[in-house]
Parts: C-alpha cells; structure tokens; sequence
C-alpha cells in the first residue's frame, strides 16, 4: 500500500484537532503544532447544532461528547425587561428526527479533550505544544511551517491557528478587522447558584435595544454559560482572556430582567472581547497551503457557527485531500467547496447582530410586533435551515 503523505497543521483549536482526526482517520500522516504548552480551552460554551454533530459523529466521537455535553431541548427568545417569552424552535428529539442528529451546548475544554484524545488513538505523538508556527515557504515539490524552535517539512500546510492566524498573514499580509462598536462578556456560573425555574435544558436568547444576552447549560449541566453582547466602543482588545469585572458587566445590562442581572452577579470571572468585523475573503488557498475555522471566516458569534464551520472545514479538507492525488487541487476544491457557505454565514452572524439589538424593542408593544415579523415560523426556517441540514459526508467536493 502506497503511504498517503504528511500533513502539517498549524494550530491545535477545534478545527485544526477536527482535520487533523479526519486526516488520520482517511491514512494521512499528520502533525500538529500548537504554541500553546498544554492543550487547553478557554471555560467557556460552545454550541453544536447538528451540521457540526453530523461531522463529529461520522469521526465516531459524537457519544462520547454527548455523554459530557447536554442536549438542549429547545431555544426561546425574551424581551430584556419584561421576561415576556417566544418559543424559537424545538430541538431535543425534534432535531435528531429533522436533521438525524442532536443539538448540544458543549463545554469547550470537553470538546477539545474528546477531539485531542481521539487523534491521539490515531497517532499518539501527532501533537507537538509549545511549538509557535512563525512563518513559511513552498515549492513545487513541498512546504516547510518554521517554528519558533525549528521547522516541519511536509505536502501541505493548514492554517488553522484561529483569528489572528500567522499563516494567513504568511500568505495575504496583515488584515485590517474593524471594531463593530459591540463588546461580548462570557463567563460561566455553577448552575446549583440559580434557581430551579433557571436550571433547564433550554438555550435562551434575551433581545432588547443596544443589547443581547445568550445563556445555556453545559457540562452536564452543572454550569451555565453566558454571553451577553453590547454596544459600547471603550473597550477593542479582540482576546478569549481579557477580564472584566462584575460591576462592569452589571452596568452594561442595567435595568435587564431579574433573570440577566442574577447571573451576572454570579458569573466567576466575567471575561471581554471586542467583537471585530471582517470581510469575507475571496481566496484563502495558495499553493500546498490553504486555512480552516476562524483564519478564513472569522464572524460575530450571532448564528453560533464558528467552531461548527471550523469542524465542517476540517471534514471536507480531508475528503477532498483522500479525492484528489495533487495537493494543489485538493486544496482549491476544499475552498471551492467551502467558500459561498461560509460567506453566508458570515454575513447572516452580522445581520443578527441589528436583528437582536433593533430598537423596535426598547417598548413591549414594539417588541411584541417585531418578534412576530422575525422570528415568525417562515423567517427562522430561512434563518437556521440552511445551515442544519448540510451534509459533510456528501456534498460535492
Ligand atoms: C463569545 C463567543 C461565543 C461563541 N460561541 C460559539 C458557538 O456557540 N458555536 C460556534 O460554533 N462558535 C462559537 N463561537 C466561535 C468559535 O469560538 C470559533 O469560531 C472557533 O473557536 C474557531 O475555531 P478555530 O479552530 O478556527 O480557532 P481557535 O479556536 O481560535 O484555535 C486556534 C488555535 O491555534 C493556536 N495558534 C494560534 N496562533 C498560533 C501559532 N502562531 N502557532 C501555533 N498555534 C497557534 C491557538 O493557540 C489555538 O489553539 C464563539 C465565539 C465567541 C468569541
């Protein structure tokens, strides 16, 4: 048997730990290089809608999350002050019979120990910590990743080391985001510190002008996550460990329903991130070197499809490269493949963002109109349809 070649990816996040598992799992050599010394995530949730479980159960690692993640059994949306309460849509039982697969609320370090012990039953030494990418060159015949310490040589390189990505700056120079004026605070609370009405299986989204808040269970449900996003343009650090405090945070949603202000007060430790505005890209491949996730289609996380889009990306880089025997080939039909999906999520994440924080919601009478125009059952369905029922396993690649 011919061996298939080696494969370097750059960055060990969710989507650099998907490909490199669906690279492996298709004979692929491949090593990873992540600069951080351990392999860890930031305490925070993610959401996993069925699109992203779909990949993740095809790599064979959809019940082991499922047993660490929870299941949420619907969304709701609520008007920031009164509480008044819409249902969204269900999900639970009504997700795995729609799209075959479930909807999870994960916590984040659990995703990532799920993925980085599957690749590591692959190849037990494919990760290499500790190791910073810093630049890069190719030629016809190979790529070489320089490291801070040393270099790997392989037959393609993949960009998956997150928004500031120095392999996408390696190959299109420095990007120029623009702050979109909304800061997001995200932290979690132990779930036994909310009261019962609170503890459910439900992600919620709380709408209100200049302002919206996301919250969900995760971790089996012992702790709430929580997200909450505002207009405010004093702050632009653009990091997953930038902190904040809790009296800030409570400012930010003063006059909010009992319910936001509760968790606020008991967030552990709130943190802050500028929420930065990027274009789509119109190409992210050159050559034997191509990106994944947030290095291409970094977006507002309004559609909760960044770390999904990631895990999709990492899937269909693989089926492409088992497809295609040229490197350069294989790369141009991931992107082609990849390219008008992304875009459209990336676009949808920012439209969200007027759609929860629309000013018609400052007044319950407002409100009550203007939910029923947006969330009506015809405007979701174009919303989230879409993006629930692609299929990594089978599209055109
Ligand atoms: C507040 C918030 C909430 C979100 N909620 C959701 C959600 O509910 N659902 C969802 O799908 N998405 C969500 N997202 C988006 C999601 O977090 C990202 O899209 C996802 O993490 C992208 O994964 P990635 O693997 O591309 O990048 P990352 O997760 O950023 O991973 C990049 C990795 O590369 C490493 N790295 C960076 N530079 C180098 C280097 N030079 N050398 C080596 N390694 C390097 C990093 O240390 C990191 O480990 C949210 C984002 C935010 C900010």
């Amino acid at each position: 048997m011919t061996r298939k070649p080696r494969i370097l990816v750059a960055g060990a996040g969710i989507g650099g730990l998907t490909a490199a598992l669906a690279l492996l799992k298709r004979g692929f050599d491949v090593d990873v290089y992540e600069q951080a010394s351990e392999l860890k995530e930031v305490g925070a949730g993610v959401q996993l809608s069925a699109n992203g479980n779909r990949a993740l159960y095809a790599l064979g690692i959809g019940d082991e999350l499922k047993r660490l993640a929870c299941e949420a059994s619907g969304k709701e949306v609520r008007l920031w002050n009164t509480g008044q309460t819409w249902k969204l849509f269900d999900l639970g039982a009504v997700s795995v019979a729609r799209y075959g697969y479930p909807y999870f609320t994960a916590y984040r370090p659990d995703l990532l120990d799920v993925l980085a012990q599957a690749v590591r039953r692959e190849k037990s030494d494919a990760i290499h910590l500790g190791a910073r990418c810093v630049g890069l060159s190719q030629d016809s015949s190979g790529v070489t990743l320089r490291l801070e310490r040393g270099a790997a040589t392989g037959a393609a390189l993949v960009g998956a080391d997150g928004v500031h990505s120095t392999v996408r700056q390696a190959l299109f120079g420095t990007d120029a985001p623009r702050f979109t004026g909304i800061i997001a605070w995200r932290g979690t609370i132990p779930m036994s510190r909310l009261p019962e009405c609170m503890q459910r299986l439900v992600g919620t989204n709380w709408i209100g002008p200049g302002a919206h808040v996301v919250h969900y269970p995760v971790h089996g449900g012992d702790r709430m996550n929580f997200v909450g996003a505002v207009e405010r343009s004093d702050w632009q650090v653009e990091s997953w460990s930038a902190r904040g405090t809790v009296a800030e945070c409570e400012n930010d949603f003063r006059g909010w329903h009992e319910d936001v202000q509760r968790m606020i007060r008991n967030i552990d430790t709130p943190f802050k991130w500028a929420l930065m505005g990027r274009a789509p890209m119109e190409q992210w491949t050159v050559g034997r070197v191509s990106l994944l996730g947030d290095a291409c289609h970094p977006a507002l996380p309004f559609l909760a499809q960044g770390a999904v889009m990631a895990i999709e990306d990492g899937y269909i880089l693989a089926r492409a490269l088992a497809e295609y025997d040229d490197v350069e080939t294989a790369l141009n039909r991931y992107e082609n493949a990849r390219k008008e999906r992304t875009r459209r999520m990336v676009l949808g994440s920012a439209e969200n963002a007027r759609r929860f924080h629309n000013p018609a919601l400052a007044d319950r009478v407002g409100a009550q109109a203007y939910v029923d125009r947006e969330w009506s059952e015809a405007r979701v369905q174009e919303r989230y349809e879409w993006l629930f029922t692609y299929d990594v396993t089978t599209i055109l690649v």
